[in-house]
């Protein structure tokens, strides 16, 4: 359980990223103008987006809260160029967890994975056998 001092102390960190993002440029807003420290964004890299709302035409540094940790990061304009032009992610997706919790998590799925596939295959196997069975005890 929080203290209501650390809860409050929470409050006004997420309360300040968002004044922060509310206060930095919009990159979705039309225009040619790329803001200082922003990287300009290259539109035939975002064709892969089918989406009908307007691309982003620059990438800048963006704060935001970890959501495992809640530690406070910035994801960068050249880590988003990277994120959307050329592994070709989502529009509307968005930076989430700090890289140490990233790479926990990737960790985590991929046991998972393992796991459930592991399953599978048995589930496979045993279903296999049953059949061979009832096919001898036929004939
Ligand atoms: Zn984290």
């Amino acid at each position: 359980m929080k203290s209501g001092k650390q809860r409050r102390e929470e409050i006004k960190a997420k309360r300040l990223v968002r004044l922060r993002a509310a206060q930095a440029p919009n990159p979705f807003m039309p225009s040619k103008a790329v803001p200082l420290g922003a990287m300009a964004a290259d539109p035939a890299q975002l064709a892969h987006n089918n989406t009908y709302g307007l691309l982003p035409s620059f990438y800048i540094d963006t704060p935001f809260v970890c959501k495992n940790c809640g530690a406070q990061e910035i994801w960068t304009a050249k880590q988003q160029k990277w994120w959307y032009e050329i592994a070709k992610g989502q529009i509307d997706t968005r930076a989430v967890r700090c890289r140490p919790c990233r790479l926990l998590e990737r960790a985590r799925v991929e046991k998972a994975r393992r796991v459930s596939q592991a399953g599978m295959a048995l589930k496979i196997e045993k279903k296999k056998n049953g059949e061979n069975r009832n096919t001898n005890n036929n004939g």
